[in-house]
């Protein structure tokens, strides 16, 4: 079996309510694009029943392939482990949810035919996001923007098609920490977005409650940016300055007879500084914490299963 024209990435977590309708979305597309294509399904260690779909998927459709973590891994490793694997000449990651829609594949294939690298999908509408993700998101692209020294465009998620060089590219970065648009933004080459409107989940629930956005935007943030830590030294270099001054002023109502300004005027400072040393402290400790994972250099990932790959 030779690699295929296009390689579509899906990584499942509990998909068990929609992943059928998703391969027949999917199936629907690719069929009529006239590429010779392959669907390589990424079980992250789900609990439900989304393994059983996916093999009875493959027992029907010899297009599909099956990659089965061996724990629940989070969304970015699922995709990196499609990556490993993918051959196709483009490659597509889309959620198995049907948020990312179908449909809009060929028109970022067309794009990819016309020479681009990377065609990611920018959401002109997020019709089934509350208005707390669209808030939270667009203050988050801002942020990441200013801190971060790569492009990373606003408004994109996953949903992309790359060409086989940049995939390769990326899969050449074996960071752990692994914010993969942001990855994409930083090997260059040419892109160009695609605008979709961001569909509703089709079935279940979404697996990104705030506590993994957050994970998410910090990974952002300081696998791009050591700015952090420039900005500490700054606020440094600034409470130092003050001090400085505050001791000035002191001294100098002191000599003028003053009998001090108390205890709490103390209590306040102390209580200021030593926030602000824990906060730096911290955000040393994020990087100290990368630098020790990263030494460690333990494999992304555990594969259970490989099917569908054949010879290859
Ligand atoms: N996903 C995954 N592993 C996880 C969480 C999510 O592979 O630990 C998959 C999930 O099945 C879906 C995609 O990643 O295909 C996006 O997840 P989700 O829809 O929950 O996120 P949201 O669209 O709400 O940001
Ligand atoms: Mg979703």
């Amino acid at each position: 079996m030779s690699a295929p024209q296009l390689s579509v990435i899906v990584p499942a977590y509990n998909e068990e309510m929609g992943l059928a309708e998703t391969h027949r979305r999917l199936t629907g597309v690719l069929s009529g694009m006239d590429v010779d294509y392959e669907i390589i399904y990424i079980d992250d260690g789900s609990r439900d029943r989304t393994l059983e779909i996916v093999e009875s998927l493959r027992a029907s459709d010899d297009h599909v392939r099956l990659l089965s973590l061996a724990r629940n891994h989070g969304h970015q490793i699922a995709v990196t482990a499609g990556l490993d694997a993918a051959e196709g000449d483009a490659v597509v990651i889309i959620d198995a949810d049907l948020q990312d829609p179908p449909e809009v594949i060929p028109r970022m294939y067309e794009r990819f035919l016309e020479g681009y690298d990377v065609v990611y999908g920018k959401r002109s509408g997020r019709e089934g996001d509350s208005a707390f993700k669209k808030g939270t998101a667009f203050a988050f692209y801002r942020l990441l923007n200013a801190l971060t020294d790569v492009e990373i465009p606003a408004d994109t998620g996953d949903f992309r098609l790359v060409s086989r060089r940049a995939a390769d590219a990326v899969r050449g970065m074996r960071e752990h920490d692994r914010y993969l648009r942001g990855m994409f933004a930083w090997i260059g080459f040419k892109q160009t977005p695609v605008e979709f409107d961001r569909d509703k989940r089709f079935a279940g629930e979404t697996h990104y409650p705030l506590r993994r956005m957050l994970k998410l935007a910090i990974d952002g943030v300081m696998s791009f940016s050591v700015k952090p830590l420039g900005a500490i030294a700054a606020l440094g270099a600034i409470m130092a300055g003050a001090g400085l001054l505050w001791l000035i002023i002191l001294l100098t109502l002191l000599l003028a007879g003053s009998k001090g300004l108390g205890l709490s005027a103390i209590a306040a400072m102390m209580l200021e500084c030593s926030g602000l040393i824990l906060t730096a402290l911290g955000i040393v400790g994020g990087y100290v914490g990368r630098v020790y994972q990263e030494v460690q250099n333990r494999p992304l990932y555990r594969l259970a299963r490989r099917e569908g790959f054949n010879d290859r």
